[in-house]
């Protein structure tokens, strides 16, 4: 329920990451690169009905808890890939992205601290361009002793590199998914930090907690599912594979979920909720 593909920093193909799911034993996957849909398609099409493809996202978002901004995942399950709210908005968040980095990297070459934009594409491998890659590079260029360093001189709030950004919260996040007919679900909230994030998502009418999640203790997942019960959301799980070779993720088929997930999902889709009553 939650796979990366080289449509975004993922590293197999959609078909390949449909054939690696066929041999790991798996009934259904769901496709959900960061802010893009571009895989889902293809991924249909290789399957051909040998096993469930279902179409998702998952969108980068930002939230201030505690004073601290945050960031935030959000699933988008069943959405309409064609949906041009969606695409639009999608689009919007890639190009933001892209400009505000090479923003960054030409204000760091005016301060005399010039890293190749390219390798910092490079390091963010097709997956959401952000200030930690360009500290990544910042650190093999030795312009920084470490990540941390280079956020705290220049790429921090406040600091000589620091470019303001486009910003989509959680909640717009729903907002859009719902828009495109699909469900909305939190993707591994444990990651956040702070659960004070979910009732204010819960009110705009999030669909499910991803309770189970690689990064999840027992404990954790545990937690999650029954905040998930509780609030009425549906309880999901998923790998957040990045195919072999991508370091510290998990294998695809590594969290599984029952079929019936994928009903529960369905039956919240606002098209659906709309022809029933
Ligand atoms: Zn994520
Ligand atoms: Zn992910």
């Amino acid at each position: 329920m939650h796979l990366h593909t080289t449509a975004s920093d993922g590293t197999l193909s959609p078909a390949e990451t449909v054939e690696a799911a066929i041999r790991a034993g798996l009934t259904g996957i769901g496709i959900t690169d960061h802010d893009t849909v571009a895989g889902v398609a293809e991924a249909k099409a290789s399957a051909a009905g040998r096993i469930r493809v279902v179409p998702g996202v998952e969108i980068n978002t930002e939230a201030q808890v505690d004073e601290e901004w945050r960031e935030v995942h959000v699933l988008g399950y069943l959405v309409d890939v064609a949906s041009p709210a969606l695409q639009d908005e999608l689009q919007r968040l890639r190009v933001a992205r892209l400009e505000r980095a090479r923003r960054i990297v030409d204000k760091l070459a005016t301060l005399n601290l010039a890293v190749s934009f390219a390798r910092v594409r490079e390091i963010a491998g097709g997956g959401p361009l952000g200030r930690p890659h360009i500290a990544q590079a910042m650190v093999e260029a030795g312009l920084a002793g470490s990540v941390l360093q280079a956020f705290q001189l220049y790429l921090g709030l406040g600091k000589p590199a620091y470019v303001e950004r486009y910003k989509l919260s959680p909640e717009d996040a729903v907002r859009l998914i719902h828009a495109a007919g699909g469900v909305a679900v939190l993707a591994h909230p444990g990651l956040i930090g702070d659960d004070a994030i979910i009732a204010p998502l819960v009110a705009v009418g999030l669909d499910g907690l991803e309770a189970r999640y690689p990064e999840h203790g027992r404990r954790e997942a545990k937690r999650y599912a029954a905040l998930a019960r509780r609030h009425g959301l549906v309880v999901t799980g998923g790998s957040d594979a990045h195919g072999p070779g991508f370091p510290g993720r998990a294998t695809i088929g590594a969290v599984r979920v029952p079929d019936k997930v994928i009903e529960e999902l369905a039956v919240r889709r606002p098209a659906e909720a709309a022809v029933r009553t």
